[in-house]
């Protein structure tokens, strides 16, 4: 498809072009973090952040969200589901988020189709930013990823100093731009060049790197291995890995209910936490932090490519940066390579 030019002065006529019909949300800088918010104006993005503390994940699959509501007793009702269906943007996601939903994707549009997230999706345009200057726990590259990937955008966006190099990927992206084609040019190989030349410096700024090279079968072997014990001696299970982690998609459902009327809500839960999945009988199949922590990361890097043929981790980083006792998924697949017979 064909590429643009957006010259920075024309950016805020395009951010309200792509407002004046869709919700836009967009990584906007709050009480000194940034998060993606719903913005009106391109005055309120700020690009120059990295990754969001909570990934975009939440847009799609929400953190809480009603599935029904009813009213109790014997003539009691039940609401039919509100089910999203308002056209959404997501712009300047990261290429490693974007490659989030390629994970999500499955969970909730597999065998069991979600109507809750599977709307969201299709009603979402993902437009991402391409990175100039990735964080000190990066690793998509070990994903074979890019910091300049196209391949899980709609449309993507590369800063260029005074310009925006745009790559229109899909139908979807390029039916959305087309109103707005007095604000944009045909871009030259010069583009081209200056996205290449910032996408090959921030690869090599990638310094962290993760070997997945036969770890599923590496993982088979080591299941009763100390490692697992070592590593929860230090977790305090707080969960922050698993909340933060834009591939991590497990939940609980409450009745939450007065007399008069109630509802049934959908909250993200954490596989980290003693809870989850302890069963109505008291067995709880996973009874110690052992467990858990042995779990978090055989889901990622053994179940999930073993169901799904990919592995549930975008090398984000997230985890690494706010696990308040430095546990770093990347030593610990260090040690398994190490460890492992
Ligand atoms: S963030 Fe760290 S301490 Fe908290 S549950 Fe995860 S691994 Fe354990
Ligand atoms: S496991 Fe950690 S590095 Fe991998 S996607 Fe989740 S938060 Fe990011």
């Amino acid at each position: 498809m064909e590429n643009l030019v957006l010259q920075k002065d024309q950016f805020p006529d395009f951010i309200k072009g792509l407002t004046s019909n869709h919700i836009v949300y967009g990584p906007v800088k709050e009480d000194g973090f940034s998060l993606f918010k719903n913005i009106k104006e391109a005055g309120e993005l700020n690009l120059k952040y990295l990754l969001t503390r909570v990934s975009p994940k939440s847009l799609i699959f929400k953190q809480t969200e009603t599935l029904f509501k009813f009213t109790p007793g014997r003539k009691g009702s039940v609401s039919s589901s509100e089910i999203y269906d308002e056209k959404s943007i997501i712009f300047a996601i990261r290429p490693c988020d974007a490659r989030s939903f390629k994970i999500l994707d499955p969970v909730f549009n597999g065998d069991f189709e979600d109507p809750f997230y599977i709307s969201k999706r299709e009603n979402t345009i993902l437009i991402g930013l391409t990175c100039n200057k990735p964080e000190r726990n990066c690793f998509c590259t070990s994903f074979d990823d890019s910091p300049g990937s196209t391949e899980n955008v709609d449309i993507l966006f590369t800063d260029l100093d005074n310009r925006f190099y745009i790559e229109v990927v899909t139908e979807k992206g390029k039916n959305l731009i087309e109103p707005m084609s007095k604000l944009l040019a045909k871009s030259s190989s010069d583009e081209e060049e200056a996205k290449k030349i910032i996408v090959n410096s921030s690869v090599e700024t990638i310094s962290r790197e993760m070997n997945l090279k036969g770890i599923v079968p590496k993982l088979d072997g080591m299941f009763d291995h100390e490692l697992w014990f070592n590593t929860a001696l230090k977790c305090i299970g707080c969960g922050i890995c698993t909340f933060l982690c834009p591939t991590c998609h497990c939940f609980d459902m409450q009745d939450e209910s007065t007399l008069r009327e109630g509802a049934r809500i959908r909250v993200w839960d954490s596989c980290m936490y003693p809870e989850y999945t302890h069963h109505a009988s008291g067995h709880n199949p996973r009874p110690s932090r052992m467990n858990r922590v042995r779990n978090r990361v055989y889901h990622k890097f053994s179940y999930f490519p073993k169901n799904e043929d990919v592995t549930a981790c975008t090398g984000c980083g997230r985890c690494i940066d706010f696990c308040p006792v430095n546990i770093d998924i990347i030593d610990l697949i260090e040690k398994v390579e190490v460890l492992a017979k």
